[in-house]
C-alpha cells in the first residue's frame, strides 16, 4: 500500500463567478520513503495541495488516502496532524512569546516524554540546524532564515512519519541549506518528505 495517494482532486476557492481553479483534477501517488518535490510558481497552487494533504482543509472533490485511512471523510484529524504529519509551512507559525527552544520543545508536551529530555531533544535540533547560540531568543529578534529554521527543528523533534516543506528553505544560505539537508538525512532518513518550491535549485538533491 502507498503511504499517500491523492485521486481526482479538484480545489475550487469561491465557487461561482470569480471562482479559482487551484487544483485541477491531480492525481498523485508517493510510497513509503520517497522524497518528492513539487515545483511551480507562485499561484500555482502548490500550499492548497499540501494544506489538503495535511487536512487542514478539505478539496472540493476527490480523495486523499494517507496510511490506508481517507482523511477527507475523518472528522478527528488531530491524530494524522500531531502523530504522522511534521508541517513546516511558508509562513511559520512560531509562538511569538515563546524562546526558539520553547517553541521547537511544543511538540514533544503531551508524549510523557520528561522536561529534562524534552529540553535535550529541542536543544540538539537547534544545534543541527545551526542555531545553538540563539535558543534563548524569541522569534522577533530573529531573521526570517532563523525563524524558518526554528520551524524545522520543530518540525523533526518527534522524527515525524510524513515530512511536508513548503517554501521552508527559501530564505537561507547555502552552508545552512547543507546543515538541514544533513538533519534530514541524519535525523529522519525514512521519514517520506515532500517538498515544495518555486525554484528548481532548492530541490536538487
Ligand atoms: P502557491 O502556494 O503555489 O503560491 P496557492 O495554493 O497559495 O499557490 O494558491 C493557488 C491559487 O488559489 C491562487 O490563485 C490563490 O490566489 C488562490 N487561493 C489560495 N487560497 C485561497 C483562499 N483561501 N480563497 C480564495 N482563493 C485562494
Ligand atoms: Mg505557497
Amino acid at each position: 500500500m502507498s503511504l499517500i495517494e491523492i485521486r481526482d482532486m479538484y480545489k475550487i476557492y469561491n465557487p461561482g463567478e470569480n471562482e479559482v481553479r487551484a487544483i485541477d483534477g491531480v492525481n498523485l501517488t508517493i510510497e513509503h520513503g520517497e522524497f518528492v518535490a513539487i515545483i511551480g510558481q507562485s499561484g500555482s497552487g502548490k500550499s492548497t495541495l499540501l494544506n489538503m494533504l495535511g487536512g487542514l482543509d478539505k478539496p472540493t472533490s476527490g480523495t486523499v488516502i494517507i496510511d490506508g485511512v481517507d482523511i477527507t471523510k475523518e472528522k478527528d484529524l488531530s491524530e494524522l496532524r500531531s502523530a504522522k504529519v511534521g508541517f513546516i509551512f511558508q509562513l511559520h507559525n512560531l509562538i511569538p512569546n515563546l524562546n526558539a527552544l520553547d517553541n521547537v520543545e511544543i511538540p514533544l508536551i503531551g508524549t510523557g516524554m520528561k522536561e529534562k529530555e524534552m529540553k535535550q531533544r529541542a536543544k540538539y535540533l537547534l544545534e543541527a540546524v545551526g542555531l545553538g547560540d540563539r535558543m534563548k531568543q524569541k522569534p522577533n529578534k530573529l531573521s526570517g532564515g532563523q525563524r524558518q529554521r526554528i520551524a524545522i527543528a520543530r518540525a523533526l523533534v518527534k522524527k515525524p512519519k510524513i515530512l511536508i516543506l513548503d517554501d521552508s528553505t527559501s530564505a537561507v544560505d547555502t552552508a545552512t541549506d547543507a546543515k538541514i539537508r544533513k538533519a534530514f538525512r541524519e535525523e529522519i532518513p525514512n521519514t517520506t518528505k515532500l517538498i515544495i518550491a518555486q525554484r528548481i535549485s532548492s530541490v536538487k538533491d
